[in-house]
C-alpha cells in the first residue's frame, strides 16, 4: 500500500484521491485550509508551506509527493526533495512558475510565443509597449492564474492604471494574440521516461476562466501533430514526471506557446469519463513509476465549467452521457466549484446533448461555442 503526498487539497488533489483509491493507493493532503475540499476525500495535514516541522511529518508519512497547486514556493519543493521523491522535480516546477522563464523555454523547444518584454518598472512598461506593440497583456511573472494578475492595454492611455494595479511586482507585457482558437495538449511522462498525451482540446475562456472544452479539437491533425512534439519536447528538457497541459494558441494554423500548468489541468477533467485512462489515473502511475494508461478518446466530449455557483444537478444527472462533478467548495465569484462532461459517441449525438442540457438550464450561451464548433 503506498501513500501519496499532494501539496494543495483543492479539486486537483480530491479527484486525484478519487483516481487512485481503485488503485489501492493512499492520499495525504497538504493545506493551510481547514476547509479544502479534497479533504473531504483524503486526511489532511493543516499546515502551510514554510511550516517544515509539519512537512517534515507529512515527509515521513508519505511514499512520493506531487502537487495540486503550482504555486507552492520553489524553496519548499526543493526542501522536500532532499526529504521524499518528489513529482514534478521542483526545477520544472519553478519554470512554470515564472513566465519569462517558461517563454524562454519555449523558444528553446523552437515554440513560438507571442512578442514579449519585461517589465520593471514605469519606463520600462514605456519600452515595451514600443517593442510589443497594441493592443497587449501585461501581467505578473508569477503567481498568476484564470485571467488574475493580469491587464489588456488598448492604447497607451491604459498603462498608467494597468501599472498601478500591477506594478508592485515583476511583470512581462506580452502581445494581444487575435487567436483562432485556443488549445492545449495534455501529455503524462512517467518516472521511466514513458510518454503519452492525450487528443488536442480545443478551449473557451470566460474573464479568463476555462469555461468549457471540447476533446478531440475538431479539425485539428495538423495541428495536433506540432502540439504534441512540442509537449514531448518540454517534458523532456524538463526531466518532467507526471501530467502537464502545454495551452497554445493557434493564430491561422501557427501555435504559439502561451503557458504550461505542471499538473493535472482544467481541460484534461473531460478524460474522466471521455479517455480510456484519466488524466487523474495518469498523473498517479507516471509518479508511481507505473506503466502509463491508454490515452485513446471514447468518442467526444464537452466539459463544462461551473464558475461561482452550482447549477441545477438534476439537468445534468438526467440527461444520457452526462456526468456531474460537485468539488464540495462554498460558491464564491470567480471560484470554480464544479464540473460537468456530456459524452457520446458522435458529434451529432453529442449536439443534441448539448443543447438539451444548455436549455434545461438555462446556458445556452455557455454550450454554444462547442456546438458551433461541432457542426462546422
Ligand atoms: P493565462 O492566465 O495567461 O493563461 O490567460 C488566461 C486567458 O487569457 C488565456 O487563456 C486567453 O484566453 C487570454 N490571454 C492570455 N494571454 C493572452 C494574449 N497574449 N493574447 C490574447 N489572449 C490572451
Amino acid at each position: 500500500m503506498q501513500t501519496v503526498g499532494i501539496l494543495g487539497g483543492g479539486q486537483l488533489a480530491r479527484m486525484l484521491a478519487l483516481a487512485g483509491a481503485p488503485l489501492g493507493l493512499r492520499f495525504l493532503v497538504v493545506d493551510s485550509a481547514i476547509e479544502a475540499c479534497a479533504s473531504q476525500v483524503a486526511p489532511l495535514v493543516r499546515a502551510d508551506w514554510r511550516d517544515f516541522d509539519a512537512l517534515a511529518d507529512f515527509a515521513r508519512r508519505i511514499d512520493v509527493a506531487t502537487f495540486d497547486f503550482e504555486n507552492v514556493p520553489a524553496e519548499t519543493a526543493q526542501w522536500l526533495a532532499g526529504r521524499t521523491r518528489v513529482f514534478p522535480n521542483p526545477g520544472a516546477l519553478a519554470v512554470s512558475q515564472d513566465r519569462l522563464a517558461e517563454k524562454l523555454l519555449f523558444r528553446d523547444v523552437g515554440l513560438g510565443t507571442p512578442a514579449f518584454a519585461t517589465v520593471d518598472s514605469r519606463a520600462d512598461l514605456e519600452a515595451a509597449i514600443n517593442t510589443v506593440g497594441l493592443p497587449c497583456v501585461l501581467k505578473t511573472r508569477r503567481l498568476g492564474y484564470d485571467g488574475k494578475g493580469q491587464r489588456v492595454l488598448r492604447s497607451r492611455a491604459d498603462a498608467d492604471s494597468a501599472w498601478q494595479l500591477l506594478g508592485s511586482s515583476p511583470l512581462i507585457l506580452e502581445a494581444f494574440i487575435p487567436f483562432t482558437r485556443e488549445v492545449s495538449v495534455i501529455g503524462v511522462r512517467s518516472r521511466s521516461g514513458e510518454f503519452r498525451h492525450y487528443p488536442l482540446t480545443r478551449n473557451w475562456h470566460v474573464d479568463g476562466i476555462l469555461s468549457v472544452s471540447l476533446a478531440p479539437a475538431p479539425d485539428a491533425t495538423a495541428l495536433e501533430h506540432a502540439a504534441i512534439a512540442h509537449a514531448r519536447a518540454i517534458a523532456e528538457r524538463l526531466d518532467y514526471v507526471g501530467a502537464f497541459a502545454l495551452e497554445l494558441f493557434d493564430v491561422d494554423g501557427q501555435l504559439l506557446g502561451n503557458e504550461i500548468a505542471p499538473r493535472v489541468h482544467n481541460s484534461g477533467h473531460w478524460t474522466i469519463e471521455g479517455a480510456v485512462c484519466s488524466q487523474f489515473e495518469n498523473h498517479l502511475r507516471a509518479v508511481l513509476d507505473l506503466p502509463l494508461g491508454d490515452t485513446s478518446a471514447r468518442g467526444v466530449s464537452v466539459m463544462l465549467n461551473w464558475v461561482g455557483a452550482l447549477p441545477e444537478a438534476a439537468a445534468i444527472l438526467r440527461e444520457a452521457g452526462a456526468h456531474w462533478h460537485d468539488y464540495g467548495k462554498d460558491s464564491r465569484a470567480g471560484r470554480k466549484v464544479g464540473h460537468a462532461t456530456v459524452c457520446a459517441d458522435e458529434d451529432a449525438t453529442l449536439r443534441l446533448r448539448l443543447e438539451s442540457v444548455g436549455q434545461a438550464l438555462g446556458r445556452e450561451w455557455q454550450v454554444a461555442p462547442a456546438i458551433e464548433a461541432l457542426t462546422q
